[in-house]
């Protein structure tokens, strides 16, 4: 393997990845904090990190990597904005949590519902997790009913309900769903095909989709499907539901609802809206909305919930990205997907790298998938590994895992895309 390119300027601890590895292993179950940072579907020993600016992370031995982890999403403006970190030094002074409303919640509030058309009011959370989970009790308490109607290969956060047909970590770990979650805790979670549209009775409180499936690799919803669900949700009197914890405020200014024209009642935001920090929403009409406590009768609350570094953090990406953001970073990944697919073309590796307005896949297969069993096929087929590893001895930073999309920031430049295009047309050759 080449070494990495080094950039010891920044920030050579003096530590090795292997040590804090070995070190991790010892405290932490699989030595992080979230299943796929260990990369146990890719092997080797992950990269600590030490430090991260624009398009780039250092790991603690001073390695330099071009990133396209952005953190799985939040980091748009790429790492360490001066926007978001001088937001930071302003309000970290301020006090950091004060169980009392502020001014920025109603800022960021605003900002939501603004950009958002349809949704008149949000409440704010701490994770996507949360969100998803807080719109599904609301969903049940303002329909009086149970079921819950989820697609294969959607991932929705960690909570019980709807860990079942997971995208993501729980995809990558083989698992259908999660020892420890009941039964009863998926009785009412029905799980359909992503891209078939599902038929629906009088006992559906929601139906829940990502719009884009981001968490499959990047699968693109099928002309008509999300036009179809919005109609049979509206057949029988059940809430349609987008969870636009990736998608929202990634894909364009007003999300999936703007761009494919169809409006959800329910929506799920996070990742981008924190800003790199723990933050997610749900957002709705505010008849929906009013089914919240203290307005209705459907609990739910928070001691960090509109934390002021978050909502800071927050405000501060939402006021960088105007609608020119969301064509500069569609151009940005249209000159990778562009350079990828004729890297792997010309080395004659098999290769589709999907593509939906900024959103960006990666499947070495021939046909794009359009469900979970069709990316599964290609996701576990070992070739991700071979070009996630040779990208990341050339200080590439691709996800450690098949099932993820690829994350450009803003702050990526035709500098970072070349030399991405450049390593992979080395990666293609090896592996073909
Ligand atoms: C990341 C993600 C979640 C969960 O968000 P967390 O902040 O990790 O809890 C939910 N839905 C989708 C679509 C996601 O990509």
């Amino acid at each position: 393997m080449n070494s990495a390119p080094s950039d010891t300027g920044l920030s050579n601890t003096g530590l090795s990845n292997t040590e804090l590895f070995d070190r991790a292993q010892a405290v932490i179950p699989g030595g992080v904090n979230s299943p796929v940072r260990a990369f146990g579907s890719v092997g080797g020993t992950p990269y600590f990190v030490a430090a991260a600016n624009g398009p780039h992370v250092y790991d603690v031995e001073g390695n330099r990597y071009i990133d396209y982890v952005q953190s799985y999403g939040p980091t748009i403006l790429g790492h360490a904005h001066p926007a978001v970190t001088e937001a930071l030094q302003a309000a970290v002074v301020l006090g950091t949590s004060y169980g009392a409303p502020t001014h920025d919640e109603v800022r960021l509030a605003e900002e939501i519902a603004h950009r958002v058309a349809g949704l008149e009011m949000v409440r704010l959370v701490s994770s996507g997790t949360e969100a998803v989970m807080t719109a599904i009790r609301m969903a049940r308490g303002a329909t009086g009913r149970d079921r819950i109607v989820k697609f294969a290969g959607n991932y929705h956060g960690h909570s019980d309900s709807l860990l079942v047909a997971g995208g993501s970590g729980v995809a990558r770990q083989g698992l259908v769903g999660s020892k420890g979650v009941t039964a009863g805790a998926v009785a009412d979670t029905v799980v359909a095909p992503y891209n078939v549209v599902p038929e629906l009775d009088e006992t559906v409180a929601a139906v829940v989709v990502e719009p884009v499936a981001a968490n499959m690799g990047l699968v693109e919803p099928t002309a008509g499907f999300l036009e179809g669900l919005r109609h049979v949700c509206d057949e029988v009197g059940a809430l349609l539901m987008f969870d636009e914890v990736i998608t929202g405020f990634r894909l364009c200014f007003g999300g999936a609802a703007q761009w494919f024209g169809v409006s959800p009642d329910i929506w799920c935001f996070g990742k981008v809206i924190g800003g790199g920090l723990p933050m997610g929403a749900i957002g709705a009409s505010a008849e929906i909305m009013g089914n919240l406590a203290p307005l209705g009768s459907v609990y739910q609350a928070g001691t960090l919930s509109g934390n002021p570094l978050a909502t800071a953090a927050g405000l501060a990406v939402l006021e960088q990205l105007t609608p020119d953001s969301y064509r500069r970073l569609t151009e940005i990944s249209a000159r990778l997907q562009t350079g990828l697919s004729a890297a792997f073309n010309d080395a004659g590796v098999e290769a589709c790298v999907p593509r939906v307005g900024p959103l960006l896949g990666l499947f070495f297969g021939s046909e794009p998938p359009t469900d979970f069993d069709s990316a599964k096929k290609i996701c576990d087929n070992g070739m991700y590994q071979r070009f996630f590893h040779g990208m990341l001895s050339r200080g590439v930073a691709f996800a450690p895992g098949a099932y993820e999309a690829v994350f450009t920031s803003l702050a990526h430049t035709d500098v970072e895309i070349a030399a991405t295009i450049e390593a992979c047309r080395e990666v293609a050759e090896e592996m073909a």
